[in-house]
């Protein structure tokens, strides 16, 4: 398989998805190449997906955005992680913190001394070290590298933002450095003589925009990657049950926090998204177990402030394209894929999709070793988020809905039932290159869905009951006097 060197890269679709790519391609890409978006602004964006994690940081840092006009121009918020309210039983919440909890040693993790602490009858909180956590429910924020006048990390954070405005500030940036858009409905695709390239876009006007490559950023309706070349979606419900969300924006709250809320309820979880002028909502939930009435109602009944707007109905299908890239079609976003948003991962892989294309941009050809491997890196990257995701539902002790019921009697993938049983057992963690999320990450879900290590690891016993305690008595004193001296969250985004 091959084509000529690649001169036109043609993205369809201007949501969040759409504009990162713009922005991130012509970013990276010499300015010989050209770059054309086409969007559609009657058929308008998916408009959600305002929570993020870390990395996203480091975008707005290769793109040149300054964290200042960020915050400005998107509504920003500082986000430290995400409350889970009445995951594991009702009336209960845990935190799945950004960074670090406790301070690892050189062969041992810290949760070992925690699981040691706590088995000879501590009865300290994982989360009392976690500096995240406690800043997070101090309503405090700093934007530190580092605890002054310790080597222990500072916050870990990512933002909650208005996606309607963060695409706008993308666009702004991609266009003034020579993306091209085209405003206008793709009605249907000019096919080239080799099988699977397409050679250009036509435009409900009749227009043609010609491409060597075309990057498919349709959102749901994968225009290019699904419905021209037939890649087939393969669903992941049989392990995420939920496959509808409604959105609806309420008026903002005060103080604002500096983190997600989730909360479970009988047939699925709410989020909540603090920006500055209003606050994101949505309920994701099972068909099976509600229809929309009963999750419309149970969603107006729990709005932290009056809607903004009528809600929005949004039908999903969890899983991912069999392959995310096809001849010269390359799928980024919703296109490609879909996990529910209980970790705020879709724009980060949209992030690392792009990413991903420039690594292995086409240096003269598209060859099929490239793609391939592409294909697979993505999968991985896809099925460990799957992963992730699951194991929150399946980890529950609610025993009140059948929902809940079936989420915990499900069968989960072979990988994620083994981490489970490893930690359980042993208090161990298999090692992941290239994983998305970290092991305080897995650690805090596990934990947090009622899963207590029942041994640790033998080096977590040399210390001696007094310099455990010690040890454990210092490392609250130094996060609890460190949140003290932060001032609130409102003073960054002021
Ligand atoms: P869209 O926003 O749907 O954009 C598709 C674009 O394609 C539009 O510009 C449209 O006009 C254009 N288009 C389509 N067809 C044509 C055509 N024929 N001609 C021309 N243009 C066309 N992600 C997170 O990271 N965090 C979250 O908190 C989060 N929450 C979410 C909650 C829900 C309920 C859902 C469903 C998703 C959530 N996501 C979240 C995912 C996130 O919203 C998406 O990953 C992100 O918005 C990117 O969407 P997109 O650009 O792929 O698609």
């Amino acid at each position: 398989m091959e084509t000529g060197n690649i001169g036109n890269i043609v993205i369809l679709g201007g949501g969040t998805a759409g504009w990162m790519t713009a922005a991130l391609l012509r970013r990276a890409l010499p300015e010989k190449i050209s770059i054309t978006l086409i969007e559609s602004d009657q058929i308008g964006t998916v408009g959600v997906g305002e929570a993020t994690i870390p990395p996203i940081r480091q975008l707005n840092q290769v793109l040149g955005i300054d964290e200042r006009e960020f915050l400005r121009e998107t509504q920003g918020t500082a986000k430290l992680g995400i409350m889970f309210e009445g995951w594991r039983v009702n009336g209960e919440s845990y935190m799945h913190a950004f960074g670090p909890v406790g301070k690892n040693f050189p062969f041992c993790d810290f949760h070992h001394y925690w699981a040691r602490a706590r088995i000879e009858g501590d009865g300290s909180d994982y989360w009392d070290y976690s500096l995240n956590y406690q800043a997070a429910i101090a309503g405090k924020f700093s934007a530190v590298s580092k605890i002054p006048a310790t080597n222990f990390s500072g916050l870990s954070y990512a933002y909650h933002f208005d996606a309607g405005l963060y695409a706008s500030l993308l666009r702004r940036h991609a266009e003034a450095k020579g993306v091209l858009r085209i405003e206008g409905k793709v009605g249907d695709v000019l096919n080239s003589s080799r099988r699977d390239f397409l050679a250009g876009l036509q435009l409900e006007d009749g227009r043609e925009v010609c491409g060597d490559l075309f990057v498919d950023c349709s959102g749901f309706a994968g225009l290019l990657i699904g419905q021209s070349l037939g890649v087939r979606y393969l669903s992941w419900d049989d392990w995420l049950p939920c496959d509808r969300a409604i959105a609806v924006p309420s008026s903002g709250v005060a103080p604002i926090p500096p983190f997600t809320r989730s909360i479970a309820h009988d047939a699925g979880w709410q989020w909540q998204i603090p920006l500055q002028h209003r606050t994101g909502n949505g309920l994701v939930f099972s068909s099976t177990h509600w229809d929309d009435d009963q999750a419309l109602s149970v969603l107006m009944r729990n709005l932290p402030g009056e809607p903004l707007a009528e809600p929005k109905i949004i039908p999903f299908k969890t899983g991912c394209r069999e392959k995310q890239w096809q001849g010269n079609v390359v799928s980024i976003g919703l296109s490609s894929g879909f996990l529910e948003p209980l970790e705020s991962t879709s724009i980060h892989l949209i992030q690392t999709g792009v990413t991903r294309l420039i690594n292995f941009f086409p240096h003269q050809k598209i060859c099929d070793e490239e793609i391939a491997e592409f294909n697979r890196l993505s999968r991985l990257e896809l099925e460990s988020v799957r992963d992730f995701i699951i194991l929150h539902y399946k980890l529950n002790e609610r025993r009140d809905s059948s929902f809940w019921q079936d989420c915990a009697s499900m069968d989960v993938p072979d990988s994620l039932h083994r981490k489970i049983e490893l930690f359980r057992k042993t208090g161990k963690f298999p090692k992941e290159a290239d994983s998305l999320f970290s092991d305080s990450a897995w650690l805090q879900v596990m934990i947090g869905q009622g899963v207590r290590p029942k041994s640790y690891h033998p080096a977590a016993g040399d210390l001696t009951e007094k310099q455990l305690r010690a040890f454990l008595q210092g490392m609250r004193a130094m996060i609890g006097s460190s949140v003290e001296s932060m001032p609130p969250h409102a003073h960054f985004i002021l």
